[in-house]
């Protein structure tokens, strides 16, 4: 149940979080919301999506703050996998 509703930064932060705790590196966080392309200003309201890439590895981790009835808030590689570190 998504009945609830949680802050795009509140999910940023538990992201890059989860991703530190696998090694990675998280750079800046890009934002977009449905219809809006993606870019450095997060939209004020509704539906937003953020998403992230590890400096190391370049694997990414992605927030939906009102995800789909089966979907999940936070994914991505960078939250799901050890971090490779840098690629050579
Ligand atoms: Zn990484």
């Amino acid at each position: 149940m998504t009945n609830y509703r949680k802050r795009p930064t509140d999910l940023a932060r538990l992201a890059t979080h989860a991703a530190k705790d696998r090694g990675h590196d998280l750079g800046f966080w890009h934002w977009a919301a449905p219809g809006d392309p993606w870019g450095d200003r997060r939209p004020a309201g509704g539906r937003i999506y953020g998403r992230a890439r590890c400096l190391d590895c370049r694997a990414e981790a992605y927030i939906d703050n009102k995800p789909e009835p089966n979907g999940i808030d936070i994914s991505g590689e960078a939250v799901a996998v050890a971090c490779k570190g840098s690629a050579k």
